[in-house]
C-alpha cells in the first residue's frame, strides 16, 4: 500500500449524500450485499475506504407530499433500522462524531441520515423533533420542489421565493435541536435568508462551484464564501451534469429524446416502477450516448472551493445511487481512493487531505 492509499484508508472518510436506502426498501434489495447497477453497497464502501456514509431519506416531491412525504421517510427510516439490526458486525448507527470516529475505529460502518426535503416534515414541528430523536442529523431544507416555507432552486416561483416566518421557526428548531441545515436545493433567496439567521455552521450536501459549472444546483462564490464565514462545509456532488457543462448540454439532448419513450413507461407502469424503469432507460442512453466526465473534473471543482476559502470548508456528497450518471473513474465508492490521490497530486497536503475526506463534517457536526 503506498502512502497515499494509507492515508486515505487511514482517515476518516465521510460521504455526506447518497440515495442507496431507497434502492435498499424499494428493490427489497439488501445493503451488505448490494445488487447489480448500484454505486454503493458495504462491500463497495469498504473497498473505497467509507467509514461513514450519510443515507439520504428523500421522498420525491413529486410523487410523495404532505403526509404521504412523511409516511415515506419513517417507512426509509424504518429500512435503515432494519439493515443495522441485520448487519450488527457491518454498520452501526452514530449520532455524533464522536460515535462516528469509535464506529470508525472498530472498521464498522458508521450509518446516519439526513432528510432531504423538508416537506416530509409535513409543515410539523414534532414531525422534525421525531426525525432527530430517530438519528437525522442534518436536513436539505428543499428538494426540487418549493414548500409552502422555503423556494427551492427547481422551480420557478421558488426562484422568487425565500423562507417564510415558519421557514424561519425551522431553522431555529434546527439549531435548537443540532440538526444541520442543508442548502444544497434551495433557491439563491432561501439561501441567503438562512444564512441571515442561521447561529450555527451550515452545509451544502451535495453541490458544486457554479463559477466552474453555471447551474442552479451548484453554488456561486460569494454563497460558498458565506458558508466558509459561518465555518461549514461545501461537500461536492459527484454528479457529471452539475459539474460539466458540455456534459450537462450533451445530456440534455439525450434526455430529450427519451421523452417518448418515458412517456410510454408512464402509461404502463405504476409510478414507483416507472421512475426505476426510466432511470434505467436514462442510465444505458447516457452511458451509450455521452462522452464520460472523467473524475479529475471533480477534482477541479474541490480544488476550486478550497482555493477559493481553503481545504477547511470543502468536502465530499457523492449523490450516489441518486444519479443516473456517474465520473468515469469514480464508478462507485470503491473506487475513492483514486480521488484523494489526484487532489495530491494537485498539492494538497496530507493534513488537508484528511479535512476533505471527512475532518471538515466531522468539526460541523461537533459545533452543531
Ligand atoms: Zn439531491
Amino acid at each position: 500500500m503506498d502512502h497515499l492509499d494509507q492515508l486515505h484508508h487511514q482517515a476518516i472518510v465521510i460521504d455526506m449524500h447518497a440515495d442507496t436506502i431507497l434502492r435498499v426498501l424499494d428493490e427489497g434489495e439488501d445493503l451488505a450485499a448490494g445488487a447489480p447497477g448500484w454505486h454503493l453497497d458495504l462491500n463497495l464502501m469498504r473497498q473505497g475506504g467509507v467509514d461513514a456514509q450519510f443515507f439520504s431519506i428523500w421522498a420525491d416531491p413529486y410523487e410523495y407530499w404532505g403526509a404521504a412525504a412523511r409516511d415515506r421517510a419513517f417507512a426509509l427510516i424504518g429500512a435503515l433500522d432494519e439493515q443495522l439490526e441485520k448487519h450488527p458486525s457491518l454498520m452501526e448507527r452514530a449520532f455524533s462524531a464522536d460515535d462516528i470516529r469509535r464506529i470508525a475505529a472498530s472498521g464498522k460502518l458508521a450509518a446516519l441520515m439526513g432528510v432531504e426535503g423538508g416537506h416530509a416534515i409535513n409543515d410539523d414541528l414534532d414531525v422534525l423533533r421525531e426525525f432527530y430523536q430517530r438519528g437525522v442529523r442534518y436536513m436539505t431544507l428543499t428538494h426540487s420542489r418549493t414548500t409552502n416555507w422555503a423556494g427551492s432552486s427547481g422551480d420557478e416561483i421558488g426562484r422568487l421565493t425565500g423562507l417564510s416566518a415558519f421557514g424561519v421557526e425551522i431553522v431555529r428548531e434546527m439549531n435548537r435541536l443540532g440538526m444541520m441545515v442543508d442548502i444544497s436545493h434551495v433557491s439563491d433567496q432561501t439561501f441567503w435568508d438562512v444564512l441571515r439567521i442561521a447561529e450555527k455552521p451550515v452545509i451544502a450536501s451535495h453541490s458544486g462551484a457554479r463559477s466552474l459549472s453555471n447551474h442552479r444546483r451548484n453554488m456561486a462564490d460569494d454563497m460558498i464564501r458565506a458558508v466558509a464565514e459561518v465555518d461549514g462545509v461545501v461537500c461536492v456532488v459527484f454528479y457529471p451534469i452539475f459539474l460539466d457543462e458540455n456534459y450537462a448540454a450533451a445530456a440534455r439532448k439525450v434526455l430529450y429524446s427519451l421523452h417518448q419513450e418515458a412517456d410510454e413507461i408512464d402509461r404502463n407502469l405504476p409510478p414507483l416502477a416507472a421512475s426505476y424503469a426510466k432511470d434505467r432507460l436514462q442510465i444505458a442512453a447516457l452511458q451509450e450516448r455521452v462522452p464520460p466526465m472523467s473524475y479529475t473534473r471533480l477534482a477541479d471543482h474541490i480544488e476550486y472551493i478550497a482555493r477559493l476559502v481553503g481545504a477547511k470548508h470543502v468536502g465530499l456528497g457523492s449523490d450516489y445511487d441518486g444519479i443516473n450518471c456517474v465520473p468515469e473513474g469514480l464508478e462507485t465508492g470503491a473506487s475513492l481512493p483514486l480521488l484523494t490521490a489526484e487532489l495530491a497530486r494537485r498539492g494538497f497536503k496530507d493534513d488537508e487531505l484528511e479535512q476533505i475526506l471527512g475532518g471538515n463534517v466531522l468539526r460541523v457536526m461537533e459545533a452543531q
